[in-house]
């Protein structure tokens, strides 16, 4: 299984003994909770005490809660605490990668940024293992865990646009879908990811790659200001003028700061109306579609956002090459631009219409690895020669029979235009973000998939350069420490001064300074 710790999982006699604290609005059922605890100023409820309770350490080791500092930490709380026994529980523990089936020690679900603190600061004095969850993207599961604190931001959600300033404010935990269609309403966006149920804080903290994000930057490009609270449970304030370190630092340093419970986007004037959709092509042609996209994706306008796709279902069977397209410029336009699309003929399929931003930012939201294990490699791809193009064609044709999903996604332009050291985010040169992954169902062993895609790998690799810190799995620390290329140095600095201890370490881990 992906990056599973299952050493850590507490046995399950202790599970059964832990406490069951739960939410009434979770469970839906206040007269379940013992009358003593009323409905008083929280909204969390104990609901049975069991004693001393399970959990693991930072470092993957067991150690007990005392029960009299979980209970104040409920008191502590407006929000949930959530134990194992519940669907709240349940629902929050997992993510959109269906094989990652961690069981953290409790959840919490803050109302507020008090809770944030309060939940982090306890972690910190309890030296608990912590992870936070957005979206539920993170396709390593880095957003759960086993026996620690999973604190879910999914109670944290909500975005707020000033026209006249151009800036939206958005809390931690809110999905990209939020941010769209509240930016829209005003004739503005910024860039944000392909599918709107990814969450704002994976996505924004690490890169932000999507349609149009060639004409203002990747996501993190645009974040203008950050709250963040730091593994002290201080909460701070972090732009161009206060802790500009963390500021840099949190703009593609991902989780290991602290928890931002809010961002501040630069957003952009952009036409509601859009133009594109997919167009899907026999794989026959695959030698000639991916000849058409070297040329057309590495020089096209920044308006112009045009991903690849290889397709091979499971036997084979209906493999298709295709390009997905967002053409944001002005509409009029749009025969002009994408006059050498059309001709390449007619393709199989072809979605290609003038359609609503929001609606095609949400037109890939079925396209995710629900109910099903999904392993993938990615990384950055500068430039796109022959030969990489040749040996993705000969693989398809080689091994009909294994399923495989090949994509690059479309960067460069205004990405490529912002100084390596300006940001965190070090892969400037970036034309095209790559990835492969296999989907396979969950009866069966995902070895055989994942080898098969490590196998894959090692052949797309070398023409390859450093690869999205989203995409960490199981890496050793000096191969994550090397991604981070000219900027590493300084992003260990900024881990010594606001995480020395590395509370936040589900992430791609940037160890502190200290620690040699
Ligand atoms: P989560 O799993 O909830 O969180 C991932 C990590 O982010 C956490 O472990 C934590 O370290 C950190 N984190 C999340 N929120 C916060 C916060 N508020 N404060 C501090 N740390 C936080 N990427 C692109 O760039 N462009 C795309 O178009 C794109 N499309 C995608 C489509 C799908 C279907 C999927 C599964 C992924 C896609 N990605 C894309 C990758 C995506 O950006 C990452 O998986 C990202 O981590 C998802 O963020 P999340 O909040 O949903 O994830």
């Amino acid at each position: 299984m992906l990056g599973a710790d299952k050493h850590s999982q507490p046995s399950g006699a202790l599970m059964d003994r832990r406490l069951f604290i739960q939410s009434a609005l979770a469970a839906g059922a206040s007269a379940a909770v013992p009358a003593q605890y009323g409905l008083a100023a929280s909204f969390s409820m104990l609901t049975e005490v069991a004693g001393d309770f399970p959990a693991v350490s930072t470092d993957r080791k067991p150690i007990m809660l005392e029960k009299s500092d979980l209970q104040a930490l409920s008191d502590s709380l407006r929000g949930n605490l959530l134990l194992p026994g519940n669907d709240a529980y349940d629902k929050a523990r997992r993510v959109l990668n269906a094989s990652i089936d961690k069981r953290p020690a409790f959840v919490i679900q803050p109302s507020g940024v008090a809770d944030v603190r309060h939940a982090v600061r306890f972690a910190s004095d309890h030296n608990l293992l912590v992870a936070v969850k957005c979206g539920g993207h993170s396709f390593a599961g880095k957003s759960t865990c086993d026996g620690g604190m999973q604190i879910d931001l999914s109670t944290f959600r909500h975005a707020r646009v000033d026209p006249q300033s151009r800036t939206a404010y958005v809390a931690g935990g809110s999905l990209l879908g939020e941010l769209d269609r509240e930016s829209m309403a005003f004739g503005l966006a910024t860039t944000a990811g392909t599918v709107s149920h990814t969450g704002v804080g994976g996505l924004a903290l690490a890169g932000g790659f999507g349609r149009l994000g060639r004409r203002f930057g990747l996501a993190l490009d645009n974040v203008k200001a950050v709250d963040i609270v730091t593994a002290d449970g201080q909460l701070r304030r972090a732009d161009a003028e206060q802790h500009p370190d963390l500021y840099w630092g949190v703009r593609g340093g991902g989780g290991n700061f602290g928890i931002v419970t809010s961002f501040e986007f630069q957003l952009h004037p952009v036409d509601r109306q859009v133009f594109g959709g997919d167009v899907y092509y026999p794989f026959s042609r695959s030698k000639e579609i991916l000849d058409f996209y070297r040329e057309f994706a590495l020089t096209a306008p920044d308006d112009v956002y045009c991903d690849l796709m290889l397709i091979r279902p499971p036997g084979g069977e209906g493999a298709v090459v295709g390009m997905h397209i967002c053409y944001s410029g002005p509409l009029q336009k749009t025969e002009e631009v994408l006059a050498p699309v059309r001709k390449l003929g007619k393709p199989a399929v072809d979605t290609m219409a003038v359609v609503d931003y929001v609606r095609l930012q949400q037109s890939w939201d079925n396209t995710d690895p629900r109910n099903t294990g999904e392993y993938m490699k990615s990384g950055f791809v500068n430039e796109f020669p022959q030969a990489l193009a040749d040996l993705l064609v000969e693989d398809v044709e080689q091994h009909p029979e294994r399923s495989l999903f090949v994509m690059f996604q479309h960067g460069g332009g205004a990405i490529t235009r912002v100084p390596v050291d300006a940001t965190a985010f070090v892969h400037r040169k970036v034309a095209l973000n790559s990835f492969a992954s296999v989907s396979y169902p969950l009866n069966v062993d995902p070895a055989v998939h994942i080898a098969f895609i490590r196998e894959y790998w090692k052949k797309i690799e070398p023409f390859t350069d450093g690869y999205y810190t989203v995409d960490v799995a199981d890496e050793p620390q000096s191969q994550v420490h090397a991604n981070y290329q000219a900027n590493l140095q300084r992003l260990r600095e900024v881990k010594q001064t606001y995480d020395p201890t590395n509370l936040f370490r589900l992430n791609a881990n940037i160890a502190p300074q200290d620690s040699g």
